[in-house]
C-alpha cells in the first residue's frame, strides 16, 4: 500500500493536456524550455522571460504601424505606362464595389478589424498586468483575444502580396511604397507579440491580481481532479 505522504506528492502538480486530455505530472519549465505532451506533442507551457513587457512593447509598436500599413499604398504597378496603386483598405473596398461583397467583407474583417482588435486587446491586457491594475475586464479582454487568435490573417495577406509581386515581376515595373514597409513592420510586431505571449503566466497573473475574479471559475481540470482524488 502506498503511504499517505507519497500519495499526496503524486497528486500534486497535475496538468491536463488541452488537446488530448492526458493527465500529466507537471513541472514548471525554466524560461527558454518547452513542456510538451508526450502523447500529442501539444505545447503545455513555454515560459518567456519578461513576457508582459515584451508583449506590451510589441503590441504598441503594432498599433503605431497599423494605420499607415492599412491606409497607405503598398505597391505601385507600372504596366505599359499605366500606373496602378492601392492600399489594403482600398483593395477591400474595391472588392465590395465590384460585386464581390463576401470576399471584400472577409478581407476587411480578417485583415483590418480583427488584427486591430487583437493588438488593442493584447496591449490593454499587458498594460493592466504591468501596472497590477487588472479588473474583471482583463479576464474578458483576454478571453476575447484568445477567441480571435485564429481569425487575424495578416500573414495570408502577405503571401497574397508576394504571389502578386512574383507573377507580375516580368510584366510590370513594381515600386514598393511606404505602406509596404509599414505592413512588414506590422506583421512582424503581430507575430512576435503572439510568440512572446506566455499564456500560462498571463492566466496566473490574472488569477493572482485581478480583484473580483472568481477562483472557482478559473479552477483547472487538474486542480478539480486533485480535489476529487
Ligand atoms: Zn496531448
Amino acid at each position: 500500500m502506498i503511504p499517505k505522504e507519497n500519495e499526496k506528492i503524486h497528486r500534486k502538480n497535475l496538468a491536463v493536456c488541452p488537446d488530448c486530455d492526458l493527465v500529466l505530472r507537471y513541472r514548471e519549465p525554466e524560461p527558454g524550455q518547452r513542456l510538451c505532451c508526450p502523447r500529442c506533442n501539444c505545447t503545455l507551457s513555454a515560459p518567456v522571460e519578461n513576457s508582459v513587457e515584451k508583449t506590451m512593447a510589441l503590441s504598441l509598436t503594432g498599433l503605431f504601424l497599423f494605420f499607415p500599413a492599412i491606409f497607405l499604398p503598398l505597391l505601385t504597378l507600372d504596366i505599359l505606362g499605366l500606373e496602378s496603386t492601392g492600399s489594403i483598405f482600398s483593395s477591400a473596398r474595391a472588392m465590395v464595389e465590384s460585386g464581390f461583397v463576401f470576399t471584400g467583407v472577409a478581407v476587411f474583417l480578417t485583415s483590418i478589424v480583427i488584427p486591430f482588435v487583437k493588438l488593442l486587446l493584447l496591449f490593454l491586457v499587458s498594460l493592466q498586468l504591468y501596472l497590477s491594475r487588472g479588473d474583471i475586464s482583463t479576464v474578458f479582454m483576454f478571453k476575447v483575444y484568445r477567441r480571435l487568435d485564429e481569425w487575424g490573417m495578416l500573414e495570408v495577406y502577405m503571401i497574397g502580396i508576394l504571389v502578386t509581386v512574383i507573377k507580375l515581376l516580368h510584366m510590370a515595373k513594381i515600386e514598393y511604397d511606404v505602406g509596404f514597409f509599414c505592413f512588414i513592420g506590422l506583421l512582424s510586431a503581430t507575430l512576435l507579440s503572439s510568440s512572446f505571449l506566455d499564456e500560462n503566466y498571463y492566466w496566473k497573473e490574472i488569477e493572482e491580481n485581478v480583484k473580483g475574479a472568481d477562483k472557482r471559475v478559473s479552477l483547472k481540470a487538474a486542480e478539480a481532479l486533485e480535489e476529487w482524488l
